[in-house]
């Protein structure tokens, strides 16, 4: 038997604009969506008055139980699915990671092992790789076993030594094999360069304090790696590109300038540079801002805004990544320090205030960059619109509260927020995945095992 909840009088949230009405869950997926369903039949019905109906938050970028090598963050995935859902995310894609000598079948398989069944909610897989094979045929085989395995991306780093950066040549390889393959490149960019002179000099001058993080990797390193990485791209016959965590409107311009001249490239900004800037390091907590890229200058969140709004960023995620704040403050000198901050359970409470209440963000514009475009951009079909047939991943936001954020109340383990104290409108009421009722009236009631794997098909072509 399947349960049927019936979610009444909502503003639901659809993909060509705001509509009152209802919507119907039947089982696992949507049954209908319309002005006035009927009641009867259905085994609960929820009255959403006031409230807003969105779809389950589709976050792209999140390293839950990350081994980085050097840290390890204590979460696994039933704490890091659970903080999810408490944000009104219902789908989070993470990673697994090709390390040196392995081949993508094991890491995937080692990824979901350590997976198990501990997730909450639906969760995709990006492979992140390490360590190309040495003949072209032998990766062209590993993409391959990769789309068969239900993972249509790949993610590459420009710095990082020595166990993520890969040089131009290794770039340019991975690149030209996705475009054969049609997979989706993720890369995160910083001139390994830039970034290691910078240190250099900062070390030698004594200046390794968290005071110093910023300066150690200069915007201008992000956006000559993002450059670069387009043009390699083109040499490369043009995969789908995606370029993570743009924290300036400088790369994100990069990135417009060469979708405007046809090639397929997108932009992904992460919350915390569109509401925190340097001065974080300056502050009392500056391990609270402790990332890489770092947060910017003080007037560049108000550049990617612009950029933002001017439709040149495909998606908002999280990066989120649970490190303790004994973990951060076990070594305060920023060559040392684990870079990373938790974001799931603020992303839609920061977005409905700093995007949607300032007027900055229409609220289906809000879940075409938290929803829709990741989901169509990592080819996750069933995901990403309230509409008939798809999964039944929904999120009730009640936008009249003004709540304020404390670590305490988080469903993580990091102990720390870097919007502690912050006064937001509006928090997350109840949550959906497939159907089924993780998060009433604000109180978590999931249960671990409910999450599944999603396999990715090839990215919509429209994007
Ligand atoms: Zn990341």
């Amino acid at each position: 038997m399947q349960t049927t909840t019936l979610i009444r009088n909502g503003t639901l949230i659809l993909p060509d604009g705001e509509r009152q009405g209802d919507i119907l869950l039947a089982g696992e997926r949507v049954a209908a969506v319309g002005p006035a369903l009927a009641a009867e039949g259905a085994d609960a019905a929820i009255d959403a008055a006031g409230c807003v109906v969105l779809p389950g938050l589709v976050d792209p970028h999140t390293h839950i139980q990350l081994d980085t090598g050097l840290y390890r963050t204590p979460d696994d995935w039933e704490v890091g699915t659970r903080t999810a859902a408490c944000g009104g995310v219902t789908t989070v894609i993470d990673f697994a990671t090709q390390f040196p000598g392995q081949d993508v079948r094991a890491a995937l398989a080692a990824r979901q092992a350590e997976i198990g069944a501990r997730a909450q909610i639906d969760y995709g897989l990006h492979m992140m790789l390490t360590e190309l094979p040495e003949e072209d045929a032998a990766l062209d085989r590993w993409l391959a076993d990769l789309l068969a395995a239900g993972v249509n991306s790949i993610k590459v780093y420009t710095t990082y030594r020595p166990n993520y950066y890969q040089d131009d040549a290794a770039l340019l390889r991975a690149l030209a094999a996705a475009a054969r393959r049609d997979l989706v490149v993720m890369i995160h960019c910083e001139n390994d360069a830039l970034v290691a002179a910078a240190t250099r000099s900062l070390v030698a001058a004594g200046r390794t304090g968290l005071a110093y993080h910023g300066r150690a990797r200069p915007a201008l390193a992000e956006v000559e790696a993002a450059h670069r990485a387009l043009f390699l791209a083109r040499a490369a016959g043009g995969p789908r590109l995606y370029i993570v965590h743009c924290s300036v409107g400088d790369t994100v311009a990069e990135v417009t300038q060469a979708a405007a001249q046809g090639q397929r490239a997108l932009a992904e900004t992460t919350v915390q540079y569109l509401t925190l800037d340097e001065a974080v390091y300056r502050g009392e907590h500056p391990e609270w801002g402790v990332m890489q890229p770092p947060l910017r200058a003080a007037g560049e969140p108000a550049r990617l805004w612009a950029r933002l709004m001017a439709g040149e960023i495909a998606t908002i995620g999280t990066d989120h990544c649970d490190y303790t704040l004994a973990q951060k403050r076990e070594r305060p000198e920023f060559t040392r320090i684990p870079g990373g901050i938790p974001g799931l359970e603020t992303l839609l409470p920061l977005l409905a205030t700093h995007g949607v209440a300032a007027g900055r963000l229409t609220w289906p514009r809000l879940a075409a960059l938290t929803s829709a475009n990741p989901a169509r951009i990592f080819g996750l079909a069933a995901k990403g619109r309230l509409a008939a047939g798809l999964d039944a991943d929904v999120v009730i936001y009640d936008p009249r509260p003004e709540t304020t954020l404390r670590a305490e109340r988080l469903h993580n383990l990091a102990g720390y927020t870097p919007y502690e104290g912050w006064r937001v409108q509006g928090a997350v009421r109840d949550v959906f995945v497939r159907g089924r009722r993780l998060v009433r009236e604000g109180e978590f009631v999931g249960a671990a095992g409910w999450g599944r794997f999603v396999r990715a098909q090839t990215a919509d072509p429209v994007i």
